[in-house]
This record gives structure tokens, C-alpha cells and sequence, in this order.
């Protein structure tokens, strides 16, 4: 069973106050962090009443899910900003690119390409960030870091895009505070202000390495069934 709209607008206020407690801790400002729900598997009837509290920046791992959730939260709420945070396969890039405000999961040269080309003919720029396999896990998307700044460099002179940051998930069975510190040190070196990292386990650890988004799923919506 999941649990009553209520419930959700009240953790998803927690979880803002532990944002915002990790940032003053950490010495940053609160408003340096987005919290971005993440509401894969999750449909409307859980999501409109954190939308009527206010908050307007989701995400969601599936292009086909979100196409067919939000064009009718969108068509109410105007300002919704989406994220994609789950793998993109190519014959999909299209409607990513028409969909997502922010695309987290830039990884391979075919992707950074077929995305080049279609932001060329629908117009439409949305945020680009790579995603970078830390824990170099074979059944995980994302670059290699040691391959991080290559692929960076490709992105800009072969594809002419400009990615504003990077993106990791830390294996579930490690200290998350190794890879925060590794992601934020790839995009240190490359001039990279965006960093997506966080979600419901580690999201205050994220915060004080940096992150200036925080995808959280469960914390706020409660357990995907
Ligand atoms: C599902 C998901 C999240 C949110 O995870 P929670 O543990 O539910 O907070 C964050 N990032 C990505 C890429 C996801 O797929």
C-alpha cells in the first residue's frame, strides 16, 4: 500500500529541512542545492499535491514513463522543471530532448551525437550533464573517470555541446563519500558547476561534497512497489 498525498508533502518537507541543515553545516547556502523528486513509479494522484505545495522540479529514469505522466501535469503546472536520471538509448534521444529540461545521463559518444542532432532540429537546449560510472561497475551506465575528461572534451569538439556537469550513483554496498569526493573533483578540474549526486540513503553526505542536486525518490514518495 502507499501511503496518503498528505504524507508525501510532509516528508518532502523533511527532507527540505535536512537539505537545508546539511548546507548550513557543510558552510554552503541552501539555495545552492535542488532537490530533485524523483518520482519513477509513482503516478499523478501522488504527485499533484507536492506539485499544489509548490515544488516543481522532478525527475524520472524511464523517457517513455515520463511521456506518459507529465505532458498533463505540464499542461497545468507551466513551470515544472523535468529531469532525466535513468539511461538514454538513442532511439529515444528524440523525446528526451522534447521532454527533459535537464538530461543527467550524457555518457557515450553515439548518445552525445544523436543528442546533438536533435537539439539542432526541435530547437530546444535542455541541460546536460555526463554521468560518471565511479565505482567502475560493469553493469552501470556512466564513463569511466579515468575516461571523464576525454569524453568531456569530445562532448564540446565533436558534438559542440556544453555539459554543465556530472552525474554519479555510488555502488549500493560502499561508502558513498568517496565517490561524492571523486565526481566533484572531475568537475573541479574541468569547470563544471552542476553536480547531481545524492538520493534518499546518502543526500546529506552528498551535500557536504558539493552536490547541487539531490535526487530523491523514496524519502519523499515512500517505497516504490
Ligand atoms: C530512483 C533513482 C533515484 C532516487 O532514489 P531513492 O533511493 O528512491 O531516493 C535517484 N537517482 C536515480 C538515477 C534513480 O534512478
Amino acid at each position: 500500500m502507499s501511503s496518503k498525498p498528505h504524507a508525501t508533502v510532509e516528508r518532502l518537507d523533511v527532507v527540505r529541512a535536512e537539505i537545508e541543515q546539511a548546507a548550513r553545516t557543510a558552510g554552503r547556502e541552501p539555495t545552492a542545492v535542488t532537490l530533485v523528486a524523483i518520482t519513477k513509479t509513482f503516478g499523478a494522484e501522488h504527485i499533484l499535491p507536492v506539485l499544489e505545495f509548490g515544488h516543481r522540479v522532478f525527475g524520472e529514469n524511464r523517457v517513455q514513463e515520463a511521456r506518459a505522466k507529465w505532458p498533463a501535469l505540464r499542461a497545468r503546472f507551466p513551470d515544472i522543471e523535468l529531469h532525466l536520471v535513468g539511461p538514454l538509448q538513442s532511439n529515444k534521444a528524440r523525446e528526451a530532448v522534447a521532454l527533459f529540461d535537464v538530461i543527467h545521463t550524457v555518457d557515450r559518444g553515439k548518445i552525445a551525437a544523436v543528442l546533438a542532432e536533435e537539439m539542432a532540429k526541435l530547437g530546444r537546449r535542455p541541460r546536460l550533464l555526463v554521468e560518471i560510472n565511479t565505482g567502475a561497475e560493469p553493469q552501470k551506465a556512466g564513463v569511466l573517470p579515468e575516461a571523464a575528461d576525454a569524453f568531456l572534451t569530445e562532448c564540446h569538439a565533436s558534438h559542440g555541446l556544453v555539459i554543465e556537469g556530472l552525474m554519479c550513483i555510488p555502488p549500493l554496498d560502499e561508502p558513498p563519500a568517496p565517490h561524492f569526493a571523486l565526481t566533484a573533483k572531475i568537475a573541479k578540474r574541468n569547470g563544471l558547476s552542476i553536480l547531481s549526486m545524492g538520493m534518499s540513503a546518502d543526500f546529506s553526505t552528498a551535500v557536504a561534497f558539493g552536490a547541487t542536486h539531490v535526487r530523491i525518490g523514496t524519502a519523499i514518495f515512500d517505497a516504490r512497489s
